[in-house]
């Protein structure tokens, strides 16, 4: 291990695991009802130990096979890390998805139902499920828009059970998110689902004072992205 990758990371994820604690108490909550999912995405698996060695264990990724790659040794070696997936899935990779994740942050169409299920029976595993909501109604954006969310989280709840435990949001870039995190919020009470995971690097503390239950922060604890070499975007 680089020594000065981990002392940034290290530095970097106690002063969020600050953030979030003051973010908590300003809003009359307790700091351990928030989990930090650390988004490695892009990020080496060199980086994801230096995390883990200060006790982080909930990681994110947002793109199955890169998922895989770095996270089927990880979770072979060390069992207690727990991956979320937060990016869209193709159909025919949600096999690997219930593979490897211990949560799928992003139940957003109809058409994944049929597969996600079949996955879960062949592997016999059943990872946590959120309903993505695409409270913004966003089209190049993943997720249910929010006028078809009562039927669909209805559906998955018939359909998975118990497994359906969250909803999932990614406010527009431009916009105030309190609006976003606050639907989030209510289709989460609504339904009686217990998680919502919501808020990122430059907005979390306020996803947290709107009732956040899961944040997710990539550049925060590991910096700024290298660019995808596909598409030249930080996604
Ligand atoms: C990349 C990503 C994040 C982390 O974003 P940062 O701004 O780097 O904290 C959170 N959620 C999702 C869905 C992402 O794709």
């Amino acid at each position: 291990m680089h020594d000065s990758i981990q002392k940034n990371i290290s530095r970097n994820l106690n002063s969020i695991r600050d953030k979030i604690q003051q973010a908590a108490c300003k809003a009359g909550r307790r700091p351990n009802d928030i989990r930090l999912v650390a988004v490695s995405k892009f990020h080496p698996v060199e980086s994801i130990y230096a995390a883990f060695n200060d006790k982080q264990l909930i990681f994110g990724e947002n793109r199955i096979q890169e998922a895989k790659k770095k996270f089927a040794p990880i979770l072979s070696e060390q069992p207690d890390i727990k991956l979320h997936i937060i990016g869209p899935i193709q159909s025919n990779k949600l096999l690997d998805a219930v593979k490897i994740a211990d949560t799928i942050e992003t139940v957003d169409r109809l058409s994944i139902l049929d597969p996600l299920e079949k996955a879960i029976q062949k592997t016999g595993r059943s990872p946590t499920l959120f309903i993505q909501i695409n409270t913004g109604r966003e089209p190049q954006k993943a997720g249910i828009f929010p006028e078809d969310a009562d039927h669909f989280i209805s559906l998955c709840k018939k359909r998975f059970g118990s497994s359906i435990q969250g909803v999932m949001g990614i406010p527009p870039v431009h916009e105030d998110p309190v609006p976003h995190f606050r639907k989030l919020a209510n289709f989460s009470r609504k339904f009686g689902l217990n998680e919502i995971s919501m808020g990122m690097s430059n907005d979390f503390e306020t996803a947290i004072a709107c009732g956040a239950t899961y944040v997710r922060v990539g550049t925060g604890i590991f910096g700024t992205r290298p660019l995808n070499p596909k598409n030249n975007s930080f996604q």
